[in-house]
């Protein structure tokens, strides 16, 4: 390019004009590489459009063989096309022939050109195909020449986008903008969901891309960045953020790449090529977008996101949209698609019109998750650029189950689909008919189900299941998903709708299970090595008792003329339920004295879940009311093993020897000292667990609300007798295998149990 300036700003100019034009696809494309090459002094200018079954195909050129156009078909990895393509990535060679990735395709009789210059056309991080110049001389491309060719790769990634080609193209073989794709990520909540997308933030759309008068773009990209950090520097002085917490780290994360030298550098430079500022943001983070999906770092992947959320907040300065999403206004059959989400946003949402949930952040543990199975909306996490990848309205399905996502499905997979929810949707109507059926085994067993709970918007499934009660009552979400600290007027409100909810059937609230994962962003963070086995639980509300006092206070006053019943996590020893224990016994006086009508009886227990415990049983039920078994912890510590970690996670299974002898000897011991024992853990979920659990001895269990009605289903058509046979056999029995579940699935089978 003679002009290092002049040469791309006329260009886009004169792209715009043919943009304009009332021509066909075609002669469009045609035109545009005629006018990139001779722009560029570029003896060849070619487009090649990737298809949706991930080859290139050659859609135009100006230089090699036109007969070649819609003949050559490149392989996703094939050539030098391929590999700017598979990298997103421009490629620049003085001398193309000698690179390894180089591949001679005869019919495009490009052998004489040397130097070689190719650059993804890329949106949101997607590549949609390679825009490539090529001269017969050996030279090297200048910055500014490859800085152009990607601002005119822009355009026609608009023109892609636009589906504007798709005539062109042969059944089969059409852009893969708008392919159907599987996506694979991580079950957040199963359920099946068919809808349309919705994005949480809405993408900025922009729509003039080419500069009128570049001056005045590079004023407004200034004045932008000026306001942007101006913003930032209030922000963090108004000083709203909790000190140490999340929200102040990411703040001051922006403040710094606002000020960063080389991305306001690689903005300015977009400018200078011709772009109106709000391109230019995009182009940059477009690119931003590509490095990200490409890194597999952690640390820099979370620094590239919040480069690529700072120019969000920049594109919006630009375009004076605020940052608001959607909330109330749904439309129908919802499917929303965030990078992330806080629970409280989740929330906001109008639940009757929401369907499914798709994250590219957020494990099984993330509030916003615990969140989705509370309100039982099918959720599907760790989508890697799910927001770049989907329009706003693309048909959507959502498998919970095996944590696939399809976008813009094929008919045929709709249908299919369509079928299966129907089909979960009669089941579902079959468990409500068993809603208010005793939960009696066919030899005459009675067995309590009660629903775990731990939010508001889960209070409603204690009437809809025809649950017992509550058996778990997680108080930590309530600190989880809050922005703040709960008042303990908030906590009070909150015990005492669920005792409401729950019309007199027992509730057991768990105090603050907190630590570990279960962090809350504005509490000061404390490092630790082992988190899991670090300060939580039960442990920090010993030697912070200001804390465990006012929750139990606020639990003693919402049961006011009712009975209650605590419970205690992470119990490893029998002193630390002494003094637990004499707490709730202190605020009772405390209470009494000062006038406060007082529960009709206190009921105080303790949850299992570290095996310390296990070795002080006859000691503990001397003491207690009640237990809780926690499998999901117990089995944790049991076999060391991360419940949160999915490497390792699998490795052991609950429905193992090992963890059914611990679990029956609490039964044992617990009915031997005639105290109620339950199972609050994912275990008892699972309608195999659940049999084996009965086989053990438990006749108690706190399950999901999504889990009552196929547990029910199975304890109606169980012999708890043959259970116990069977179960007690196995595990008395020299050890074997490493799991038991074969032999317990066969028996299920054997039974015709609905497992
Ligand atoms: C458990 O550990 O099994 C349990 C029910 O507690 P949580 O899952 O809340 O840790
Ligand atoms: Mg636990």
């Amino acid at each position: 390019m003679r002009s290092a300036l002049g040469g791309p700003r006329v260009l886009l100019r004169r792209l715009r004009e043919v943009m304009a034009e009332p021509v066909s696809a075609q002669e469009r494309l045609d035109k545009i590489v005629v006018l990139i090459a001779a722009n560029m002094v570029a003896e060849v200018c070619s487009v090649y459009v990737l298809r949706v079954d991930s080859t290139l195909e050659l859609y135009a050129t100006e230089g090699l063989n036109r007969n070649a156009v819609h003949l050559t078909v490149l392989r996703a990895d094939e050539g030098l096309v391929g590999l700017v393509a598979s990298e997103a990535n421009p490629i620049n060679l003085s001398e193309a022939q000698a690179h390894p990735a180089f591949s001679f395709r005869p019919e495009t009789g490009e052998e004489i050109y040397h130097a070689f210059l190719g650059v993804p056309i890329l949106r949101a991080g997607n590549t949609l195909g390679v825009l490539v110049v090529q001269n017969r001389a050996r030279r090297t491309y200048s910055e500014e020449e490859v800085e152009a060719l990607q601002t005119t790769a822009m355009v026609l990634a608009e023109m892609i986008a636009s589906g504007e080609l798709s005539a062109l193209a042969k059944p089969g073989a059409e852009p893969a903008v708008h392919r159907s794709l599987q996506l694979k990520g991580a079950t957040l909540n199963d359920g099946i969901a068919l809808g349309y997308v919705v994005l949480h933030e809405p993408r900025v759309v922009v729509t003039n891309f080419i500069a009128d008068d570049v001056a005045k773009e590079q004023k407004r990209l200034e004045a932008a960045l000026a306001t942007l950090r101006a913003d930032l520097d209030v922000m963090l002085e108004r000083g709203d953020v909790a000190d140490g917490g999340e929200h102040r780290d990411v703040l001051e994360a922006f403040r710094m790449f606002a000020h960063d030298r080389g991305w306001v550098h690689r903005l300015e430079e977009a400018v200078m090529t011709g772009l109106t500022a709000e391109a230019a943001v995009e182009r940059v983070q477009s690119d931003t977008r590509a490095r990200m999906l490409r890194q597999t770092d952690p640390y820099l992947r979370e620094r590239l996101h919040d480069l690529d959320d700072l120019a969000d907040r920049l594109l919006r300065q630009l375009l004076g949209h605020d940052h608001a999403s959607h909330r109330g206004a749904l439309p129908d059959n919802a499917i929303l698609v965030a990078r992330s989400m806080g629970p409280a946003a989740l929330l906001d949402y109008d639940r009757k019109c929401l369907r499914g949930l798709v994250l590219e952040e957020g494990g099984p543990n993330s509030h916003v998750a615990i969140v989705a199975r509370a309100l039982g909306i099918p959720a599907v996490g760790e989508i890697a650029n799910a927001t770049g990848i989907v329009e706003p309205g693309d048909a959507v399905i959502l498998d919970g189950v095996t944590g696939d996502v399809y976008v813009r499905p094929t008919v045929d997979l709709e249908a299919a689909y369509a079928e299966r929810a129907k089909l979960r949707a009669r089941r579902q109507q079959q468990y409500l008919a068993l809603r208010d059926k005793p939960c009696v085994t066919r030899d005459g067993e009675a067995v309590t189900l009660m629903i775990n709970a731990g939010l508001a918007v889960d209070l409603p499934h204690i009437d809809e299941t025809g649950a017992a009660g509550v058996g778990l009552f997680r108080t930590e979400l309530q600190f989880m998903v809050a922005p703040s600290f709960p008042r303990t007027s908030e906590q009070l409100a909150l015990y005492r709708s669920v005792l409401d909810a729950a019309h007199g059937k027992p509730v057991t609230f768990r105090t603050l299970d907190i630590g570990g994962d279960k962090v809350l962003p504005y509490m000061r963070n404390i490092e630790e090595e082992n988190p899991a086995l670090g300060w939580r639980a039960i442990r920090l509300g010993l030697d912070r008792p200001g804390l465990l006092r006012s929750q139990v206070r606020a639990l003693l006053r919402a049961a006011g003329g009712r009975d209650l019943r605590i419970m205690f996590p992470m119990v490893a020893a029998v002193h630390e339920f002494d003094e637990a224990k004499t707490l709730v016994e202190r605020e009772l006086t405390h209470l009494r004295r000062h006038g406060h009508k007082l529960p009709d009886r206190v009921e105080i227990g303790t949850m299992i879940e570290v095996p310390s415990i296990l070795f002080q049983l006859d000691e503990l039920l001397d003491r207690v009311d009640f237990l809780s078994v926690g499998s999901n912890d117990l089995v944790q510590f049991l076999y060391a093993v991360d419940r949160g970690n999915a490497r390792v996670a699998n490795r052991f299974d609950a429905l193992s020897a090992p963890v059914l002898r611990a679990l029956k000897a609490i039964v044992d011991r617990a009915i031997a000292h005639g105290k109620p024992v339950s199972l609050c853990g994912e275990l008892a979920s699972q309608p195999l667990g659940a049999l084996t659990l009965i086989g053990l001895g438990y006749r108690s269990f706190s399950v999901a609300p999504s889990a009552i009605g196929p547990v029910k289903a199975m304890v109606l058509e169980l012999d708890a007798k043959r259970a116990q046979e069977l179960v007690c056999g196995l595990i008395a029995k020299p050890l074997g295998a490493a799991s038991l579940r074969d032999k317990l699935t066969a028996f299920a089978e054997a039974e015709g149990l609905p497992v």
